[in-house]
């Protein structure tokens, strides 16, 4: 008989254990299919208010011919990273293509909006320097700050007090340690739908004549003419030093991109981590993305027919009494308190034919777990009408609602 080898990973059990007991653990849920407004999901068909795929641009037809044929002329795989020999000519194309989109010298476009967060601020930023943070700001910039190995600054979300007192504490330090400053905000806050105060802050950022970079994520697509993020939205072109966007949300493919000055590009061709040690994108990814560039700038009316669908969705939910925070953008919040009643209400939407997912600490805080639904331009009034009858129904019986 073999003796029972001794278990390394065995701590990982109780954490396992622990989460089971609060209601906590989960199986992420398996779509069948491509992520549109109604989607098979685990066996059935429901409503989908969960991915970020705004503009339904994933499945759309000229976005897979476009994969297909560059797929037939390139084949499936780039072989390389970017700087050894894999870089395509579509990249360039791409990244020509994003930067005359963005008003911008230059972009260089990464594997995903992750990387290219975390490898810009690890790359432009060492342990010399300063880094001035909201408090909400996205993992990708957390782990790259960390990365960095600069001092970390949290100011608290969206305060301008807050993000003022902490510029003074970096830049008095930043002196000290003979190092630079960078503020850094998402443009679009994942989990709360709100809008960052962007002109207030790059005119902070400019006072303190700090380096300043927004995390254009959820904003990509979305806000500003024909989706250009929020520095487009609030007309502040020249005045953000960095701007990351991503590729895998409204975009519908995958990626991220950084977009700046050619300096700024060439140093992050040099330096920046994932670009240097991973492969870039495929044929297939990169075709797509050119191809639903392309998309937002020929039918802008897509975008109007998301905010449209926002505004319907939200009005609907507030009327009913539901709590959506401080979401201003198609991420629409249903804030619910503790964790296991937020996954319980999710539950409970599914069986009522709705996929919403309930987010829980340590995504948000202990106390401000929800379902984060979020609108698509492809959703129908219908199929929103359905959804806030869900919503009404399950609310009241979980007395979220009067
Ligand atoms: C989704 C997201 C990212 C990561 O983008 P990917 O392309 O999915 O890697 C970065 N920042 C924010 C704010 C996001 O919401």
């Amino acid at each position: 008989m073999e003796t029972k080898r001794h278990d390394p990973l065995g701590y990982l059990s109780a954490e396992i254990s622990a989460l089971k007991s609060q209601g906590l653990f989960r199986t992420p849920p398996v779509l069948e299919g491509p992520p549109q407004a109604r989607s098979r999901i685990n066996g059935r068909e429901v409503i989908n208010l969960s991915s970020n795929n705004y503009l339904g641009l994933c499945d759309d037809q000229r976005l897979k011919e476009a994969a297909i044929q560059a797929t037939e002329s390139y084949g499936v795989g780039s072989g390389a990273v970017r700087t050894i020999i894999g870089t395509q000519d579509l990249h360039l194309k791409l990244e020509t293509k994003l930067a005359e989109f963005k008003k911008t010298e230059a972009v260089l476009v990464f594997q995903s909006g992750f990387t290219a967060n975390a490898g810009t601020v690890a790359a432009i930023l060492g342990h010399q320097d300063h880094i001035v943070s909201d408090r909400l700001n996205h993992a990708s910039i957390i782990d790259g700050a960390r990365l960095s190995r600069a001092k970390i600054h949290v100011y608290e979300h969206s305060d301008m007090d807050s993000l003022r007192e902490k510029l003074d504490e970096a830049q008095a330090e930043a002196e000290e340690s003979e190092g630079r400053v960078l503020v850094i905000t998402d443009g679009v806050f994942s989990m709360d739908g709100d809008i960052a105060r962007l002109p207030d802050i790059v005119e902070l950022a400019e006072e303190y004549e700090a380096i300043m970079q927004v995390d254009d994520a959820h904003a990509s697509g979305v806000l500003g003419s024909n989706g250009r993020g929020t520095v487009d939205h609030f007309g502040l072109h020249g005045r953000v030093d960095v701007q990351v966007g991503t590729l895998s949300k409204a975009v519908g493919v995958l990626g991220g991109y950084v977009a700046g000055s050619r300096t700024l590009i060439d140093f992050l061709i040099h330096r920046a981590r994932p670009l240097l040690f991973s492969t870039s994108h495929p044929p297939a990814v990169t075709a797509a993305c050119i191809a639903a560039v392309d998309i937002l700038l020929s039918e802008p009316e897509i975008i109007e027919r998301l905010w449209e669908n926002t505004r319907f969705f939200k009005e609907g939910l507030t009327s009913l009494g539901f709590d959506t925070g401080t979401s201003q953008t198609p991420i629409t919040p249903v804030i619910v308190g503790e964790g296991a009643r937020a996954m319980k209400f999710s539950d409970k939407l599914f069986e009522a034919g709705v996929f919403a997912q309930g987010i829980a600490f340590p995504t948000v805080p202990r106390d401000s777990a929800r379902v984060r639904a979020m609108v698509m331009a492809t959703h129908t009034k219908e199929d929103l009408g359905c959804a806030l009858e869900a919503f009404e129904q399950v609310g009241k019986q979980m007395a979220l609602i009067p």
